[in-house]
């Protein structure tokens, strides 16, 4: 039994069914990539899990509890975070705000202002803050506008906003999408890092085969709302029906 595991979710959207009947079970501390070509369902599926969207058919188990019928936020306690297809950080706010916001949630349950404004005495939120940039290797740029951050760094911002909440899954939706190729390779070995810790179990959506393949476990290839195969990387990279569906060949 895997720490998530998806059960016949259906999704339409008025007259299209975006999402069959989609089977998906991901092993603890693993990381599964989930791949197809545009409009796939993939998001779909994603916002399925977190709360974002409710699924017309199936089940979603998270840690052996049911997360249908709970709020993202309620879902986000359970232990899933989610680093989104367009990062989702406070432009206004310098890196280290942005970090700390997460670190406060995750302590006090709630992100609550008046803690926030408090922050100089919050001495162990501060450590916890600066030790998740250094991990992220943001901490030089700490006083820096997240809104004038290049794209990557943004994105690793972001997972830095996600991780301070030491989730038990990730869910990563197209992470390294419009990086330049250094900023994929950085995104690639931190991730790596990350996984290394075996304490996190991931679940990517993502184009970029290179990516793909040097952090999936499991593969699983969405075509049209529904899983054609999942698989290790070796056994997809020949598969005909991959090749067919998601290379067009
Ligand atoms: P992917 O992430 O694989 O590219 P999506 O999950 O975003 O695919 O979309 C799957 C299909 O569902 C697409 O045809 C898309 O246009 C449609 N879709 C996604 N979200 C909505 C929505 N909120 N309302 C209507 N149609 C949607
Ligand atoms: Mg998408």
């Amino acid at each position: 039994m895997g720490i998530l595991e998806v059960k016949n979710v259906g999704k339409r959207f008025g007259g299209l069914q975006a999402l069959g009947d989609v089977n998906l079970s991901v092993k603890e501390n693993t990381c599964h990539a989930i791949i197809g070509p545009n409009g796939a369902g993939k998001s779909t599926l994603l916002n399925c899990l977190i709360g974002k969207l409710i699924p017309d058919t199936g089940s979603v188990m998270f840690d052996g509890q049911s997360v249908l019928g709970r709020k993202p936020h309620e879902i986000n306690q359970m232990g899933i975070s989610r680093v989104f297809q367009t990062p989702e950080i406070f432009g206004d706010l310098s890196v280290f705000e942005n970090v700390m916001i997460p670190c406060f949630a995750k302590r006090d349950g709630s992100f609550r202002m008046h803690a926030y404004e408090s922050c100089d005495a919050e001495t162990d939120i501060i450590a916890k803050a600066e030790a998740m940039l250094d991990e992220v290797n943001m901490l030089e740029k700490r006083n820096v506008v997240a809104s004038s951050l290049s794209r990557g760094d943004k994105r690793r911002l972001e997972m830095a906003m996600c991780l301070s909440q030491k989730p038990k899954l990730l869910l990563l939706d197209e992470p390294t999408a419009g990086m330049a190729r250094a900023d994929t390779n950085n995104t690639i070995d931190l991730l790596k890092t990350i996984k290394a810790k075996g304490e996190l179990t991931m679940c990517i959506i993502e184009h970029d085969m290179h990516v793909v393949f040097s952090l999936a476990d499991r593969i699983t290839v969405l075509a049209q709302g529904t899983p054609l195969v999942e698989d290790t990387p070796e056994n997809i990279k020949g598969h005909p029906k991959v090749r067919e569906a998601y290379l067009g060949e």
